[in-house]
């Protein structure tokens, strides 16, 4: 066999609120009406797609655990993203939500990788080859948990987030948003070097 991890690729994680949406201060995003897209997530995903990479949303919504808001809320919200990047050519292959409360201890809730470990035998994704784009420090120890690296964006909760990040050393890159760090790949020779 030439490798276990043959016909495996990169992919491309992102976390939703903070890097592709708006953060609602204080709350949750429970509907459609409070989703604000942040400037170049659109973009960033459909270069994602011209890159040929995959492109996963990883998500917790406790909000669903709580009683904030219904499942059914929560990926309404999801369809109308899908539709949205529709009309602008771009696709996610893959959304994944933990919507448990945080002291249940599950397996997926962000810092633990339950959802990338998931995603990557469901897709096929190759983790050590992975980035996953999130702006907060339990999105870089998800990404070290699962064996893929981590990009903090400043974007979200990133700004405050961002000294005790680097005090742990749990991201591999820094970056202003999520196009930035779509394109900081892009110019690199990490999506040609795994193309195969
Ligand atoms: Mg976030
Ligand atoms: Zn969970």
């Amino acid at each position: 066999m030439p490798g276990l991890s043959a016909g495996r690729r990169g992919a491309v994680f992102l976390d939703r609120d903070g890097v592709l949406n708006e953060n609602v201060p204080g709350g949750y995003v429970t509907g459609w009406h409070a989703f604000r897209w942040l400037p170049g997530a659109i973009d960033a995903i459909a270069l994602l797609n011209r890159l040929e990479r995959k492109a996963i949303l990883v998500t917790n919504q406790a909000c669903i655990g709580k009683g904030i808001a219904s499942r059914s809320a929560i990926d309404g919200i999801h369809d109308r993203m899908r539709r949205e990047l529709a009309s602008r050519q771009a696709v996610v292959d893959g959304i994944y939500v933990c919507p448990h409360r945080p002291e249940t201890g599950c397996a997926c809730r962000k810092p633990r990788p339950g959802m990338l470990l998931r995603a990557a035998e469901e897709h096929e994704i190759d983790l050590s080859a992975s980035f996953f784009i999130g702006d907060a420090l339990s999105d870089m120890l998800a990404a070290k948990a699962a064996g893929a690296s981590g990009i903090l964006v400043l974007s979200g909760r990133g700004h405050a987030q961002e000294a005790e990040t680097r005090r742990l050393q749990a991201a591999d890159r820094y970056c202003e948003g999520v196009m930035e760090a779509v394109e900081s790949l892009a110019q690199t020779s990490w999506f040609s070097r795994r193309r195969n």
